[in-house]
């Protein structure tokens, strides 16, 4: 659904829009939504890292019990990551040319995503990859340092949170939807540990940018957290 006719977004303002927050907080879904009613491209850049975590796994480049930077750094640039568009609209990630969109999503790669997270020289190769796909603006990014570390500049910044419980709770029924057998303390214990990760790294913290604003989503519903971003949005484009 298109909350603008087509007309009037030939002379809106063409804007950044960054979705910072929590792991599960439903920021995909949020940025994806408001992606499709405008127009705008929506890149998800934890899928990026997931892709990554994905490729050091493969390579038996990062275990439960070791994580070896040395060859992720020299294999880094080598890495091919692009999105694609799937018959229904949706961006799928594809690693040197494989679609590894479903394959990215397990406990196991996540957990691996918050890992490599933590290195400079993967933050580093991302994030430059990331400020490319936003240099015409237009585009809607969600992540954990899209607005204080890849666009520190982008005219819209949300900080996205809920409660560890609901969060883990959402992801369980997602993973239960997909046909996955988990449990809610294993989902929750995952949850913690990577908020944990992602606040306390050395490299791009998570942290809410001065100017983000902060949406508590425990208990909107999607409907409600949609309605608020439509209007900052509004705000944003139509000054
Ligand atoms: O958002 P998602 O859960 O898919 O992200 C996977 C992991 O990638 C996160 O736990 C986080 O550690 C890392 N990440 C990051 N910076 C981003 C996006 C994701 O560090 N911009």
């Amino acid at each position: 659904m298109h909350f603008y006719n087509e007309p009037l977004l030939l002379y809106m303002k063409k804007i950044i829009v960054a979705i910072d927050g929590f792991s599960s907080c439903g920021k995909s879904t949020m940025a994806k939504e408001l992606a499709h009613e405008t127009g705008y491209i929506y890149v998800d850049t934890g899928a990026m890292y997931r892709a990554v975590s994905l490729f050091c796994i493969r390579n038996g480049w990062m275990t439960d019990s070791q994580i070896n930077e040395k060859q992720i750094e020299k294999h880094i640039s080598s890495m091919n990551l692009e999105f694609k568009t799937n018959n229904q609209g949706e961006n799928e990630i594809y690693l040197n040319g494989e679609n590894v969109e479903n394959q990215i999503r397990s406990l196991e790669v996540a957990n691996g995503a918050s890992r490599v997270s933590t290195l400079g020289f993967v933050r580093l190769e991302l994030v430059h990859q990331q400020q490319i796909m936003g240099q015409h603006k237009g585009i809607v990014m969600d992540g954990r340092d899209i607005g204080t570390v890849v666009f520190p500049e982008a005219e819209l910044k949300i900080f996205l949170t809920a409660s560890p419980e609901i969060r883990a709770q959402r992801r369980m029924d997602e993973m239960i939807a997909k046909g996955e057998v988990v449990n809610y303390n294993d989902v929750l214990t995952n949850v913690k540990e990577r908020d944990d990760r992602d606040q306390n790294r050395a490299e791009s913290p998570l942290r809410k940018a001065k100017d983000a604003i902060i949406i508590d989503n425990s208990s909107l519903t999607p409907q409600q957290q949609q309605e608020i971003l439509r209007t900052l949005f509004a705000e944003k484009t139509l000054d």
